[in-house]
Formats: C-alpha cells, sequence, structure tokens
C-alpha cells in the first residue's frame, strides 16, 4: 500500500450575530431541533440555538453537497445518552463545532476528520484574560481533550467577546468567515 502523503487541512469558521435569526430558519431544522427551540424560554436563547443548528446544517450541507435539512444531525450525549450532546454527522468526516454566547453564534468546520473545538464568550464585565482562559478550556474539551492540540485565538466576531478554536491537526489553517445573512436553502 501507497503511502498517504500529508494533507493540510482547513477549518472554516463562521460566525454570525444573532439579528439575523429569523422563523424561516426553523424549516431546515428537524423535529428535535425545532422542540428544542420551543424549549428555550427567553427569547436570545430561542435565537442562539434556532441559529447555531441551522448555521451547522447550512455548512455541512453547503460542504456535503446536500440541502441543510437533509443533513443527519447527531446529538446523542456520549455520556447519558440524552440528546444534547456535541453535534456529529454520521457516516461522514466532516466535524464540526458550535458555540454561541452574547450576541454571536459560531460554527467551525473540519472536512476530512480530525477533531475541533470552537468557543465563543461574551466578556461582560469580567476580565478579558479571565475569559480567554475560559474559551481556551472549552475549546479543547469540544475537541476531546488530550494533549496535542493546538490552540487559536481568533479575532473578536463582535465587541467584548473573545473567540478561541483547538484542534488537533496542528498544520491546519484557519479562516473566518462572517456570515451576514442566513436563508433556508431548500429549493421551494
Ligand atoms: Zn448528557
Amino acid at each position: 500500500m501507497a503511502v498517504q502523503p500529508p494533507t493540510t487541512s482547513k477549518i472554516t469558521v463562521f460566525t454570525v450575530g444573532l439579528t439575523v435569526a429569523h422563523v424561516g430558519l426553523l424549516e431546515v431544522l428537524d423535529q428535535r431541533e425545532r422542540q428544542r427551540v420551543d424549549r428555550a424560554v427567553a427569547e436570545a436563547d430561542r435565537a442562539r440555538f434556532l441559529l447555531g443548528a441551522a448555521l451547522l446544517r447550512i455548512v455541512a450541507g453547503s460542504m456535503l453537497d446536500l440541502p441543510a435539512e437533509a443533513v443527519t444531525v447527531d446529538r446523542t450525549c456520549s455520556h447519558c445518552g440524552r440528546w444534547h450532546g456535541r453535534p456529529t454527522l454520521p457516516g461522514t468526516a466532516l466535524e464540526m463545532s458550535v458555540s454561541h454566547s452574547g450576541a454571536v453564534v459560531t460554527v467551525a468546520a473540519l472536512p476530512g476528520g480530525g477533531r475541533v473545538g470552537i468557543d465563543v464568550e461574551r466578556t461582560g464585565d469580567r476580565p478579558t484574560l479571565e475569559v480567554v482562559a475560559w474559551t481556551i478550556a472549552e475549546a479543547k474539551f469540544k475537541a476531546g481533550g488530550g494533549p496535542g492540540l493546538t490552540l487559536h485565538r481568533l479575532p473578536p466576531p463582535a465587541p467584548r467577546h473573545v473567540l478561541t478554536l483547538a484542534t488537533n491537526q496542528p498544520a491546519a489553517t484557519v479562516e473566518v468567515v462572517e456570515v451576514a445573512t442566513l436563508l433556508p436553502s431548500s429549493t421551494s
């Protein structure tokens, strides 16, 4: 067997502001995701989960060449089996991570396998360094933890927000894309 040449993977980080949320995005969610939107009490929480789930599907759909609503997203928790776990895309080599805080929702996509974790936090009144440390811990945890993770501190996606990425792909390049509008990708 031929030895595989080393591949350089590319991680794309999409960031979007909460103002982009609209009810049309519900159409790309599956039933359980819609129920979770319904269960959120605070308006901002509804918008954050709606946007995160929709953005994940729209990004995954474009990378897998599928309509966003046709993407299978598994949210089974690896600890307790409930449906609040890290989203995975079964049967694909696409790794994704979602985070939302304050006015920002972000999704990181790593095609071709590997591990990636993204975390955004609004600083509020907290010292920035404390929030940075928190995002580092969260991003590492979401990337599966353990030694050998590479960290990327990314530009703030909004004033007083911190954005940090962790991956086990040390050579991966990271591109940040600011998303201005999110339309349902359905053909209707
Ligand atoms: Zn759980």
